[in-house]
């Protein structure tokens, strides 16, 4: 959207709001949309191969590990993912990825848990393999406006066949806040992924907040689509 579409978060912003504790994105607690759609995500089938892309220390890996699933993430930020195995006492380990030069992967010990630190460009399906299941919070509205056709194109064919992502979106006035979150309206998802796969709106979630409110907003809402891919 027009006053948006130019603005860049550099990796470097990114660091430094995990080190000065600037993250007000992360949910403590997880998010309520994903234990409300969790069975529109996994549509009866057990032991999926699940993707969290920008992933943060989002409590959710933990919950869908402990569900018997196994769980990818991707993050810049190894203080974020540091962080993430300790705040929940899991034991890990680190490796290099030799593809990805600089990167490591840190992996729980049970071994259902592998959190790769680096930026999410250097991913492919020839490193992570594919996915039965996305959850998409924080992430897309978060990357860079200019890079969103480059983030879309590499989430499809990070894409199993009949597989599932949730996509949570946020919907406020642009003019009035240059995020992150960006505002990526619902013609956009449709431009974006259309071609790809099936899109169906779950629900529009009232979340203002007194933070909003302090960023100059009168209106700010959570957007929940599933997206389905074919067989
Ligand atoms: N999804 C998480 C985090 C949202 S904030 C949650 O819901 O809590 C966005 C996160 O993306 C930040 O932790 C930031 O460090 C990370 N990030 C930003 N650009 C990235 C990139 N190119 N590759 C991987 N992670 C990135």
């Amino acid at each position: 959207i027009g006053s948006q579409k130019d603005r860049v978060v550099t990796e470097e912003e990114w660091l430094q709001k995990w080190e000065t504790g600037n993250i007000g994105f992360h949910k403590e607690h997880g998010h309520p949309l994903l234990q409300k759609y969790l069975d529109v995500l996994l549509n009866g089938r057990s032991g999926l191969k699940i993707f969290f892309p920008l992933c943060g220390k989002a409590v959710e890996m933990k919950w869908l590990a402990d569900m018997g699933h196994s769980v990818v993430g991707v993050e810049v930020s190894e203080q974020a993912l540091k962080d993430f195995f300790t705040e929940h006492n899991l034991p890990y380990f680190e490796e290099p990825v030799p593809e990805i030069s600089g990167a490591k992967v840190l992996q729980s010990t049970s071994g259902n848990i592998s959190l790769y630190c680096c930026s999410i460009y250097d991913l492919s399906s020839s490193i992570v393999g594919k996915f039965d299941g996305v959850w998409d919070r924080g992430a897309l509205v978060a990357v860079n406006p200019r890079d969103r056709q480059r983030y879309v194109s590499l989430m499809i064919t990070l894409m199993e066949k009949k597989s599932s992502y949730l996509l949570v979106t946020v919907s406020y006035d642009p003019s009035k806040h240059k995020g992150p979150p960006f505002y990526v309206p619902e013609s956009e998802i449709k431009s974006l992924f259309g071609n790809h796969c099936e899109i169906k709106c779950l629900q529009k979630v009232d979340d203002f907040s007194e933070k909003h409110r302090q960023w100059g907003l009168d209106y700010f809402l959570e957007v929940i689509y599933i997206l389905k891919f074919a067989a």
